[in-house]
């Protein structure tokens, strides 16, 4: 077979896009034994069309911080598949955002979206620019510099971005009233808009609730389930704190918490006074989650980012989901969770191990959930703000909720029955990888060479 032909143009095209490379190679893998039995998949150059972007756009970003003094920002939109429908996925701020990232997160989102059984093909954007410690002020006027280009390239039925790491509910709002403002127009190009002006309910819960209904089925497969288990969470923004209160409500107990500084362990657990105090730091103080370990006298450890373990996974648990960022997991944190035992790792981060943590959890009986089907609740709440833009209609929280839980049930289901298919029973990430890139495959034939 040609994938290694394939792995190194890939390389050769991409040569400083790791993270893409990674992300492509976990997928190209799983893929090989349906490539085999489809020939006109190769015929039709299918995989390499889905690793070609079809449209990126790359562009200034110019605006005035408070001391008057001019800034210069790289504002991105990577349109990478819209064989399913329009472009879809979020916008990432952080001085981490480079082309490669954002394809590897577009690439990633294709295969999710195809997951959601709904019609969203993939998008991903966003900006080196960092929104911490910038003022309300700047991150406006920062947002209305940025959509003073994107507005072009997007719409309800071409593109429909949202947010990310570093895009929340105020960023979301920045960028709604300059979109409506340049295109004189109301209409849903952007989801996550708030409840009330044209936003859906549940989409702030949707991706940390999702990831729990998702880690609820695969406990039920093993006869097991959430409730009394220990969990380590990392990360402490939207995908956290949501993953957290749902664990909550089923009567677990999350010892961890962690930001881009280091992490708390509090052995008697979150309680939901203490999560309370968590989104208030975060989403509106925009404190550091240091503060934490003072208020509640919880332990507090300084994480070395260049470290090659890092101490938060080595807490003896039973759950781990990891919600920070990708390839927060090394392969010496898959051994520590391993050696403790954990049972279950669901990502609600895009691609949070890497690829050698990846090969010890999936050699291991642990049960793992890939991002890409377990972090899709959030996209397919997306989905449903947009149905509900297109028919000026809202549903309740309760109807929502009830959606994403039938889809995630059903992504659940749906990856099962791929990797039971295609030869790799019970492995969650051959299955999402494999029915993910049929569906779109599939797509991609009947609509020819475009
Ligand atoms: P937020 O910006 O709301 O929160 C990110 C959190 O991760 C912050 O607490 C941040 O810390 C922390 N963090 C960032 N970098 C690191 C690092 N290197 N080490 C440890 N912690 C870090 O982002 P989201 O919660 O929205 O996104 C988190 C992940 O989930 C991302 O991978 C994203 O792509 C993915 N995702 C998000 C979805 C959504 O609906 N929001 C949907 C699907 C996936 P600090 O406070 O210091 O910045």
């Amino acid at each position: 077979m040609d994938i290694e032909k394939i792995i190194q143009q890939l390389k050769d095209k991409n040569p400083q896009e790791q993270e893409f490379i990674q992300a492509a190679t976990e997928v190209l893998e799983h893929i090989a034994p349906v490539l085999e039995k489809k020939p006109e998949y190769r015929e039709q150059k299918i995989v390499e069309r889905m690793l070609e972007p079809e449209r990126v756009i790359s562009f200034r970003v110019s605006w005035q911080d408070d001391n008057g003094e001019v800034q210069v920002n790289r504002g991105y939109r990577v349109q990478m598949n819209s064989a399913l429908g329009p472009y879809k996925g979020g916008l990432r701020f952080s001085p981490s955002v480079k082309q490669g990232e954002l394809k590897f997160l577009a690439f990633e989102q294709t295969l999710k979206n195809a997951l959601t059984g709904l019609p969203l093909g993939a998008g991903k954007g966003g900006s080196d620019f960092d929104p911490k410690g910038k003022s309300d002020a700047e991150v406006m006027r920062f947002c209305q510099a940025f959509m003073a280009e994107l507005y072009r390239h997007i719409g309800s039925r071409l593109d429909v971005p949202a947010g990310d790491m570093g895009v929340g509910a105020r960023e979301i709002g920045y960028l709604f009233g300059a979109y409506k403002k340049l295109q004189n127009s109301y209409e849903g190009a952007i989801t996550g808009k708030g409840v009330g002006w044209g936003g859906s309910q549940m989409r702030t819960e949707a991706t940390g609730y999702g990831l729990i209904y998702f880690a609820q089925q695969m406990l039920k497969k093993a006869d097991s389930n959430i409730e009394g288990k220990t969990c380590l969470v990392s990360g402490a923004g939207n995908v956290a704190q949501y993953c957290i209160e749902k664990l909550i409500q089923l009567g677990a107990k999350v010892l961890t918490v962690s930001d881009s500084s280091g992490f708390i362990y509090d052995k008697e657990g979150i309680d939901e006074e203490k999560l309370a105090y968590i989104k208030e730091l975060k989403n509106k103080k925009r404190g550091r989650i240091k503060e934490y370990a003072e208020k509640f006298d919880a332990e507090y450890t300084e994480v070395d980012k260049e470290a090659k373990e890092n101490p938060i996974w080595n807490i003896k648990a039973d759950l781990a989901f990891p919600c920070a960022t990708q390839n927060e997991v090394q392969e010496k944190d898959a051994e520590n969770l391993k050696n403790n035992g954990i049972i279950l790792i669901a990502e609600g981060a895009n691609m949070p191990l890497t690829a050698e943590a990846t090969e010890i959890v999936e050699k291991s009986d642990i049960l793992y959930a890939p991002g890409k089907a377990s972090n899709a609740g959030g996209v397919a709440v997306s989905g449903i703000e947009m149905m509900q833009n297109y028919l000026g209609s809202y549903w309740t929280a309760e109807e929502v909720d009830q959606r994403l839980k039938s889809i995630i049930c059903s992504i659940h289901d749906r990856c099962l029955k791929a990797a039971e298919e295609w030869g790799f029973p019970k492995n969650y990430a051959a299955g999402a990888n494999i029915s993910g890139f049929i569906q779109v495959a599939d797509a991609m034939l009947a609509q020819g060479i475009v």
